[in-house]
């Protein structure tokens, strides 16, 4: 197949059926970015934007093309990859990530549980008998993003959540109950109170294929795949099911975004006036929380004492 714009070998082809050259592609895809955080008002000129990124294909690309864009948009960028410390899998990750940020010349800073909690992920989760190992990460990596906006002077922080994503954690939500957290959608997520900064979705509209066809044309895709500590048999289901009414009506995950976000939206504002949480400071860290003692700091005591 050629492109539908010169005269080149197609690489991608979209919903709507046009097709795409390797360069035409990422010029789609790029735009369609660029769309999305003018359109939602993502980024504004002169700010500090954190990037997490995992070492995985959709944060380095995010990384990648915020990195490319800094001029445009007028920002400072900076890459941070947290280490849990996992033998096998997160070394060859923060490996391929330093590597890329040479080539590239991305400002990539390295935080490490090690450092911060005393103890590597693999050696909390055996010696921890109250704690889940994706309890204990998705904390300690919350504070660590919190630790890292602040070092930082950060104005936002970007994370790379594409069209699926965010398509299964709704209906997961919806699923679940959990209306608290469906409320947070959207590719702009403000601030709830505390010195928390907001979070941006940029590749929001993105669909999890195209950001994996820009990772491998730019050479960004990492060399292994998953956590060896995941257990998303839920969401497995959710996505698997969700790609077969893709199949079968194209167009079906964006629409539904579309949709649905409309709905949240109006949700969200009558939702924050009736209620507004109450924030105050961890008594060791100054963590924002509802607590005395953050739950960071609390399993790094625990853990740390056995
Ligand atoms: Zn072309
Ligand atoms: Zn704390």
């Amino acid at each position: 197949m050629k492109c539908n714009f010169c005269n080149n070998n197609a690489v991608y082809k979209d919903i709507d059926g046009n097709f795409y050259c390797r360069d035409h592609f990422i010029k789609y895809f790029e735009e369609k970015t660029i769309d999305t955080i003018e359109k939602y008002k993502l980024i504004k000129s002169g700010e500090r934007v954190g990037v997490g990124v995992s070492g995985g294909k959709d944060s380095n690309a995010l990384l990648f093309f915020l990195n490319k864009y800094k001029e445009y948009f007028n920002i400072e960028v900076f890459g941070i990859h947290i280490d849990e410390g996992i033998k096998g899998y997160r070394d060859k990750d923060t490996e391929k990530l330093l590597e890329i940020s040479k080539k590239y010349n991305l400002n990539v800073k390295i935080y490490r549980f090690s450092e911060y909690f005393n103890i590597r992920l693999d050696e909390a989760v055996k010696i921890s008998k109250e704690y889940k190992s994706c309890t204990i990460c998705g904390v300690w990596r919350r504070w660590l993003m919190w630790k890292a906006a602040k070092d930082l002077n950060l104005d936002k922080f970007a994370t790379a959540h594409n069209l699926n994503d965010e398509v299964q954690t709704i209906l997961m939500n919806i699923f679940e109950g959990n209306l608290k957290d469906l409320l947070k959608e959207g590719p702009y997520v403000g601030i709830v109170e505390g010195d928390f900064i907001p979070r941006i979705k940029p590749f929001y509209f993105n669909t999890e294929k195209e950001n994996l066809l820009y990772s491998i044309l730019n050479n960004l895709e990492p060399p292994f795949g998953e956590c060896p500590f995941i257990v998303g048999e839920f969401r497995d289901i959710i996505r698997s099911k969700l790609y077969k009414l893709e199949d079968k009506y194209p167009g079906f995950h964006k629409n539904f975004l579309r949709n649905i976000l409309e709905i949240i939206y109006k949700a969200k504002n009558d939702y924050k006036m009736r209620n507004k949480i109450r924030l105050r400071k961890c008594k060791i860290c100054g963590y924002p929380t509802t607590r005395e003692i953050c739950r960071a700091c609390e399993i790094k005591l625990r853990i740390n004492n056995i």
